[in-house]
């Protein structure tokens, strides 16, 4: 390893992939310490969001997915344009300023009754109904953020206009995982070179974007660093990677991989730290603060994350139904009492403002506003009114 592999700026390739497996674990944290605290200061920011799974209906199968359906099964559910609206309408009343929409992959391509539920809404297609779905988000007075598993370049192209960014978890770039017997086997939309092109084709579209890798699904600590390694590239090429999520695999009960025991919250914070000094340092490092314990969320700024993510006060994270949100309230204590504060954010990061092309015109005016109000109202987050998930 070169003498800059832990210096100020981001490591050569070589040398971050020896990072991933470098033996001084605390040398790695305290690096990326400094390099959050020289990029993004002391704020601790959230996007307080209302979570929308607009239909749990996939056509793949994860073996650790608890969130898909298949139609007609328990749990199945497609939202209704009326309950949409109202969450929405609940949402906008306590304050969430982002709309995630999120669902399961293609389910058209798989299911006949999908399709005649979408009929019924008087939509012909997914997207359709996401184009309408962001539409009454804006209306309602909250920005969307879809992540609707592959999407083709016109379908992004779609959803720009309102859209002030898009998100799909890379996940990884490990084959392995697809194979016969583990994670991906069964979901072709998680084939590492198909979610690249996506994300490469919102950098060809300047779409502000999201994007992360999940940790504990049987990667090795080398392949965490060559996922994170791709998507740095894509942020060299386009400069449209607005953040990267490091977000731990939970097991949840009743799926194929619920006696895995997924990653330790030590080794997760080891996986940030890489993240912070791997990465640009315009990118934002985020890793969520409910699938941790309770005492470990300052462990995740510690290590290199700078954001929170989503955090709603109306609905579950519909993903890990088991990790409730922690109270913003308490986030923002316990911050506090480790020299950080946390601050509200829109789904689009201030960055993302200044570049031009990255706003669609039809957001340019809407978003400066509500940037504008959240500058005028900002209070650190714990002097707001309490939230809970
Ligand atoms: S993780 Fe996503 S793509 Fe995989 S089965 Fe679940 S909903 Fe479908």
């Amino acid at each position: 390893m070169s003498a800059t592999a832990l210096g100020e700026r981001p490591p050569e390739d070589a040398d971050a992939l020896a990072l991933s497996e470098l033996p001084d674990r605390a040398r790695l944290r305290a690096a990326a310490r400094e390099r959050r605290l020289g990029a993004w200061g002391t704020t601790v920011t959230f996007s307080p969001k209302v979570f929308l799974p607009i239909t749990n209906l996939c056509r793949d199968r994860c073996s650790y997915c608890t969130f898909r359906r298949d139609p007609g099964a328990p749990g199945a559910h497609t939202m209704a344009p009326e309950e949409i609206t109202d969450v929405l309408a609940r949402g906008h009343a306590l304050g969430c300023t982002e709309a995630l929409l999120c669902l399961g992959d293609r389910p058209e391509t798989a299911f006949p009754a999908y399709r005649r539920t979408l009929a019924g809404f008087g939509q012909q297609s997914t997207v359709d109904y996401l184009v309408w779905a962001s539409q009454a988000a804006l209306a309602a007075g909250l920005f969307p953020h879809t992540n609707a598993g592959l999407l083709s370049s016109d379908e992004l192209l779609r959803l720009r206009p309102s859209n002030p960014s898009l998100g799909l978890m890379l996940e990884s770039t490990s084959e392995r995982l697809c194979e016969a017997g583990m994670p991906h086997h069964r979901a072709p939309d998680k084939r590492p070179a198909r979610r690249l092109a996506m994300i490469e084709d919102a950098g060809k579209l300047r779409i502000p974007f999201s994007t992360g890798i999940l940790c504990g699904l049987g990667e090795t600590p080398r392949e965490r660093a060559e996922a994170l390694l791709a998507i740095r590239r894509l942020h060299c090429a386009y400069g449209h990677i607005q953040e990267v999520i490091v977000q731990p695999f939970r097991p949840h009960p009743g799926t194929p991989m619920q006696a895995v025991p997924g990653i330790t919250d030590q080794a997760l914070l080891d996986v940030i730290a890489l993240a912070r000094v791997v990465l640009p340092d315009d990118v934002s490092v985020q890793s969520p603060p409910n699938l941790v314990d309770p005492e470990s969320v300052v462990a995740l700024v510690d290590a290199g994350a700078n954001d929170l993510g989503g955090i709603s006060p109306l609905t579950p994270d519909f993903i890990n139904p088991r990790h409730p949100w922690p109270h913003t309230g308490t986030l923002a204590a316990a911050l506090a009492r480790a020299g950080a504060t946390l601050r509200p954010r829109l789904p689009i990061y201030d960055a993302f403002l200044a570049r031009p092309g990255f706003v669609d015109p039809a957001l340019q005016a809407s978003i400066t506003h509500a940037r504008r109000r959240m500058d005028e109202t900002a209070r650190p987050a714990a002097a707001q009114p309490e939230v809970h998930a």
